[in-house]
């Protein structure tokens, strides 16, 4: 197997560049230090990304703060236009775009055109923008006096985003900051960075301006750039728990305006009148789409009463019949990101067996329709998990579906509530009481009532609680507009011929 030491960061200098895209074009790296980027099914480095130097995140960041006002002040139709050919461009490239996604992050195809789908419904929201940042107007609150409101840009805002969606995650923020008139730095992962630049040349074609998007390669020092520059008004970021809470306390102490979302541990509770059928199926899509590698992903099952005897052997089945393999061939499922991810998820097999969890399918050693060197690790499922382990405590973000058993819906909702996370969660029941109840005593950012993965859709805003988010906004649908948009309360007067001359007191009727 193809190990990822053998390309560090500063070798494998012959390997084509993945490079920023700073006012309008592809402008490669001057710091010498690359990161190897994978194709995971095969597991080689097929490219190196450019990781930013001092001098080109104040280049990007500058960029942007130059097209600022011009992008701003354009009207309000031409950047409806823009956004509109857009729209078309990525839908019409979207098999490219899969094809590049697939190549960089493993999943397979269907998957990578259904998240580009998913970030092209944020678009099309995107696209309505005039409606959703109109003002309010009063007349006449005092005697020849208007308030009115209007939402402005707010400036150069930053979007640092996560490795497992390379186009979704960055489309729940770019279009409707940019549509609404704010220009953007995005910081990609930079495990699958293509992508990124790849939507910022269909954009350009669209007939954004140069500088309107930029795309700034780079990892820790990219993000701290971001963080620390006076010239970026906010910060959008998804990821991992522990970077969420330390994005948010940086930028907010920066004085910016910031939403950090994090991991996620995703249970979903059954109860014994459920349709065990639906339950068997949604388990394995919502357990091992992606490879188990979503924020909205279920990883703990949570089976009231007798559930757990009935439901694991169909789920057991079921996965007999999953394919593991390359993605770009026609298979179920796709290999890990990394080698040093896949072993990590694989670890967790260990710690199971170790604190005496029941290892019910093993995806170590899977046979797979692929290369031998791909970061490959099978559909795994774990019954009987104790509390304790770290299996159910940690996010794992691997194909690893737990099952913990409870006597009760009470007990169940106790376990969830009592969860560090709370991004995502799950009933499935044909008791509507109980499914009623469930939704008002989860605390849980979103629910799915029969609906293993409940990612709201663009016109609702995504996002947990607890240590799920970081800030008080979520990503898209009318928080997003919030988000990127600041008010401005204004006080007029245009006063007729008998004005009543000074008076120091407040405005009255
Ligand atoms: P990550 O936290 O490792 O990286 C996210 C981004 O932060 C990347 O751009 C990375 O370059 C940057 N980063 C990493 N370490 C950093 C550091 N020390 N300082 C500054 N920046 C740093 O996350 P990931 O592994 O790319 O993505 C998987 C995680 O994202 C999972 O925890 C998953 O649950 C979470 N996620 C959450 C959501 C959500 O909506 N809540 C959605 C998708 C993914």
């Amino acid at each position: 197997m193809t190990t990822t030491s053998a390309v560090s960061e500063t070798t494998g200098t012959d390997l084509p560049e993945i490079t920023h895209w700073i006012d309008g074009r592809r402008v490669p790296g001057t710091s010498g230090r690359t990161a190897p980027v994978f194709d995971p099914a095969l597991g080689v480095a097929t490219k190196r990304v450019a990781l930013a130097s001092q001098e080109e995140i104040d280049a990007a960041i500058a960029s942007a703060k130059a097209a600022f006002p011009a992008w701003r002040d354009l009207s309000i139709t031409k950047r409806q236009q823009i956004m509109f050919r857009f729209r078309e461009l990525v839908n019409e490239r979207k098999d490219e775009l899969a094809e590049i996604l697939t190549s960089e992050h493993g999943k397979v195809l269907s998957d990578s055109i259904g998240e580009i789908q998913r970030g092209l419904e944020v678009l099309e929201l995107a696209t309505g923008f005039p409606h959703l940042i109109k003002g309010e107007f009063s007349q006449q609150v005092s005697t020849g006096v208007d308030v009115y409101s209007t939402k402005s840009p707010i400036g150069v805002v930053g979007v640092i985003s996560p490795f497992n969606f390379p186009v979704m995650v960055p489309m729940w923020f770019f279009p409707i900051a940019i549509a609404v008139g704010n220009t953007v730095v995005l910081k990609p992962s930079e495990k699958d960075p293509s992508s990124s630049i790849f939507l910022a040349e269909l954009f350009q074609e669209a007939g954004l301006p140069d500088g309107v998007f930029t795309v700034l390669q780079g990892d820790k020092l990219a993000v701290d750039g971001l963080l620390e520059s006076p010239d970026v008004a906010s910060i959008s970021f998804v990821g991992s728990t522990p970077i969420a809470k330390y994005i948010y306390e940086t930028a907010a102490k920066n004085g910016k305006r910031v939403q950090a979302l994090g991991g996620a541990k995703n249970h979903m509770l059954v109860l014994p009148d459920a349709d065990l059928e639906l339950v068997a199926d949604s388990a394995i899509n919502a357990g091992f789409g992606s490879a188990g590698e979503r924020c909205m992903a279920i990883s703990v099952l949570v089976a009231v009463d007798d559930v757990a005897d009935r439901v694991v052997p169909m789920i057991r089945d079921r996965m007999a019949q999953l394919t593991v393999g390359d993605g770009r061939r026609s298979c179920d499922m796709g290999p890990l990101v990394t080698e040093q991810h896949r072993d990590k998820v694989a670890s967790y097999v260990d710690i199971a067996l170790e604190d005496g969890a029941e290892v019910v399918v093993d995806g170590r050693g899977i046979e797979v329709d692929g290369d031998e060197g791909g970061f490959w690790f099978g559909p795994t499922l774990i019954d009987r998990v104790p509390l304790t382990s770290r299996v159910y405590t940690e996010e794992i973000f691997g194909p690893v579906l737990s099952v913990v058993r409870v006597a009760t819906y009470e007990e169940g909702v106790d376990l969830i509530n009592a969860g560090a996370f709370g991004n995502g969660t799950a009933i499935f029941t044909n008791d509507g009481g109980a499914a009623r109840r469930f939704q008002n005593e989860i605390e849980v950012g979103m629910i799915g009532i029969n609906v293993p993965i409940p990612v709201p859709v663009a016109y609702y805003s995504f996002g947990g609680f607890k240590d799920s988010i970081f800030g008080d906004s979520k990503a898209y649908g009318l928080q997003g507009f919030h988000f990127f948009t600041r008010e401005k309360a204004i006080t007029s007067r245009w006063s007729d011929p008998s004005h009543g001359g000074i008076n120091l007191g407040f405005p009255q009727a």
